[in-house]
């Protein structure tokens, strides 16, 4: 197993999550088995806790694990499928030494950051990396270089590499920022050069540095990085603004990179087959449609909030050569103005997950006027529940219809816990978590959208379900279910009858959608839109 550390210099949101994704690409289309680890320095033991309007979204493994965004980038770049080992925070770590403490496991020594810290480090990378069986482990640092968070981290690392004999087992990637003064000044090279510094400083030296900057680096500034940092020229790496993240795979292979990686790595090299990236990402920035998607939901001043919902549309605008413009619309503001004409003129409507009750009436709003225009609609897990409260209201007269996690007092619970859910008092890692199978009627347009396959299993972060009492009234009422849990008791997708595209599920099919493999819900809600665009 070979060992690619990215760190971070400068500030933070350089795209280090997209360069770690890229290269791992890179490397597995030249036939190696590559696998990503995401190191995050918080003391939170999984991000499940954390609120996206900081963090970004919080993604959800096949696993149930809930993980930082970049595990989506990675599954998303390598069409692999991780577990929740593989993203490793300081509270993961701190909490399995204080357990070994506990069980007198270090036999009467202090324990201490430097070794028993970061032994356990070396030992979670190692072995998550190793159960993949895969050649090259990936492993992203977060934080920046000079944190003093990250400090146990990046000392571990430096470890691994002089106890792995440095060479050709490890390399570092350091990611900087090149800014320019001005609109026309020069690129400055001295950020990246106190970042390495500050690397070295605590003994690692860099093998490649890959800077961001908003044009590609000039020759002069090259050579200047390689000389001040003391890296091969051709290990300094450009990474401008590109059209597409689905690009930079690209920008980094014609610069050399993947050729530098497997010299320096000693790695067998199959030879190079990108030829089904290239054609996704001609289909992703050459579209021939356009169509405009509202996300009505909290976090809209952060893109971030819903990552996999928005690569979800353009898978799906992809395979359609469609490209899908969001307009992100904060559900307080329809509840306090109504059906805004930023919202009444789009193409379709998303209502994506969501806790709490800030907005709510908003999105219900937003559903009423998406069933009554006959706007296509996808509704996903809180989304879902806002439809169903929706169709109680004004299909079924239940007056005051909604879910117990906000009016525990309602006439009409129509959105409740189940059993099983009531005693939970935790809040970590306590929902009804990761992939579950989900059962699709043959005659429904789910089952159509799923390839004709009557089994899924789908991604799930939700307490609340549909309450089992009313089923029947909602089918009576034209809000079909089609797609349950094997148990017939947990509602899974509901699928408005008669209406050109009303979909909602409880799972959120966003977290599995890949290039080339959308979403199904996505591409249909597109499909829908277009023909609503297009053909009225
Ligand atoms: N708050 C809702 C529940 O817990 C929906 C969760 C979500 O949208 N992820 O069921």
């Amino acid at each position: 197993m070979k060992f690619i550390f990215v760190t971070g210099g400068v500030i933070s949101g350089l795209g280090k999550g997209i360069t770690s994704s890229s290269i791992g690409r890179l490397l597995k289309s030249r036939g190696l088995k590559v696998t990503a680890i995401k190191i995050d320095p918080y003391l939170n033991v999984d991000a499940g806790t954390m609120n996206p309007f900081e963090h970004g979204e919080v993604f959800v493994l096949d696993d149930g694990g809930e993980v930082d965004l970049d595990l989506g980038n990675y599954e998303r770049f390598l069409d692999i499928s991780v577990t929740s080992s593989h993203n490793i925070t300081t509270g993961k770590v701190y909490r399995s030494v204080i357990e070994k403490e506990r069980l007198g496991e270090y036999l009467g020594k202090t324990v201490q950051i430097i070794p028993h810290i970061t032994n356990e480090i070396k030992c979670v990378i190692k072995s998550v990396s190793d159960a993949t069986g895969a050649d090259v482990c990936i492993v992203e640092l977060g934080g920046t270089v000079g944190d003093i968070e990250s400090m146990p981290f990046l000392e571990a690392v430096r470890q691994m590499n002089t106890e792995l004999g440095k060479g050709e087992n490890c390399m570092f990637v350091h990611t900087t920022l090149v800014p320019v003064l001005g609109t026309v000044g020069e690129q400055k090279t001295k950020p990246t050069q106190h970042s390495v510094k500050e690397l070295r400083a605590i003994g690692i030296q860099p093998d490649v540095i890959v800077a961001r900057a908003k044009e590609p680096l000039e020759y002069s500034i090259k050579r200047k990085i390689s000389l001040f940092c003391d890296v091969p020229l051709e290990a300094v790496v450009s990474c401008p603004d590109a059209r597409s993240i689905y690009e930079v795979p690209l920008v980094l292979e014609e610069q050399g990179l993947t050729d530098f990686i497997i010299r320096h790595l000693k790695l067998a090299d199959a030879g190079q087959d990108l030829t089904e990236w290239k054609s996704f990402l001609s289909k992703v920035v050459n579209p021939t449609r356009t169509v405009k998607i509202a996300c009505v939901g909290k976090y809209t001043h952060l893109a971030d909030s819903y990552i996999s919902h928005l690569e979800a549309f353009h898978h799906a605008g992809a395979e359609l050569e469609t490209k899908v413009e969001m307009a992100f619309i904060d559900s307080e503001v329809i509840q306090e103005k109504g059906i805004i004409p930023e919202l009444a003129q789009v193409d379709g409507i998303l209502i994506p997950g969501g806790f709490g009750s800030r907005g709510i009436e908003g999105k219900i709003m937003a559903c009423r006027h998406a069933r009554e225009d006959k706007v296509p609609f996808l509704g996903v897990c809180l989304g879902f529940q806002m439809a169903t409260i929706e169709v109680a209201r004004h299909l079924l007269d239940m007056e005051g219809a909604n879910t117990t996690e906000i009016d525990p007092e309602t006439k009409f619970p129509v959105i409740d816990l189940l059993p099983e859910q009531r005693d939970v008092k935790k809040k970590g890692a306590t929902m009804r978590l990761g992939a579950q199978p989900v059962v699709v009627a043959e005659d429904s347009r789910a089952f159509e959208l799923y390839g004709n396959k009557n089994l899924v299993m789908e991604r799930h972060r939700h307490r609340y379900e549909v309450n089992p009492k009313y089923i029947e009234e909602f089918e009576k009422a034209g809000w079909r279910f089609s797609g349950k849990a094997p148990d017939g008791v947990k509602m899974e997708i509901g699928e408005l009858v008669g209406h050109p595209y009303y979909m909602a599920s409880q799972f959120h099919p966003e977290f599995k959608s890949r290039p080339g493999k959308p979403s199904p819900l996505h591409f249909g809600l597109v499909r829908a839109a277009l023909q609503r665009k297009y053909q009225s």
